[in-house]
């Protein structure tokens, strides 16, 4: 077991070792994951596993988890979220050979290399996984459900009387 995560990695050679990884990605690395959020507040917990299935394919499994700020898109206050992802890769050179993957398993392009930054995929499974519209839990958010109902709905006092629309067409010369 290697604690030392590895930025990128040939995957191939990786999962013919059937190398597995735990440690840490540096918040301040993370350079893209930040830009998609208010702050990143933890180091990347992350593991990371290569090996090959039955059809021989290479197979790269993530697990990996952070904390982070979000700005709550109902009150616009930031909370603090927990982030876990977990997901399984396979190898790619191409979009033809990622159509062609099982579906179980997401395709990770392979570099000019022969490399797969690892990083980088992590930052992008876990910006994937993020709420579109944050909100808070609605018992932390400073504005309630019932601040949510856009415009008045009239109440059953306010509509007019459909009697008294017509006793008032009545006594219309
Ligand atoms: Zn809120």
């Amino acid at each position: 077991m290697e604690n030392r995560l590895p930025l990128t990695i040939d995957p191939i050679k990786a999962a013919q070792k059937r190398l597995d990884y735990i440690g840490e990605f540096l918040a301040k690395n993370a350079s893209r994951l930040a830009e998609s959020v208010d702050s990143v507040n933890s180091n990347i917990e992350c593991a990371l596993s290569f090996g090959i299935d039955q059809q021989r394919l290479c197979v790269i499994k993530i697990d990996a988890k952070v904390l982070l700020t979000l700005v709550c898109q109902r009150c616009q206050k930031p909370f603090e979220v927990c982030i876990h992802v977990k997901n399984k890769f396979s190898p790619v050179k191409s979009d033809a050979q990622a159509e062609d993957l099982p579906e179980c398993y997401e395709p990770a392009l392979l570099n000019e290399f022969g490399e797969i930054d690892i990083l980088a995929l992590v930052e992008d499974e876990i910006i994937l996984s993020l709420p579109i519209a944050p909100v808070h839990d609605s018992q932390h958010c400073e504005v309630s459900e019932a601040d949510m109902v856009f415009g008045e709905i009239p109440t059953e006092d306010d509509r007019p009387n459909p009697f008294a629309i017509l006793a008032s067409l009545k006594n219309k010369p």
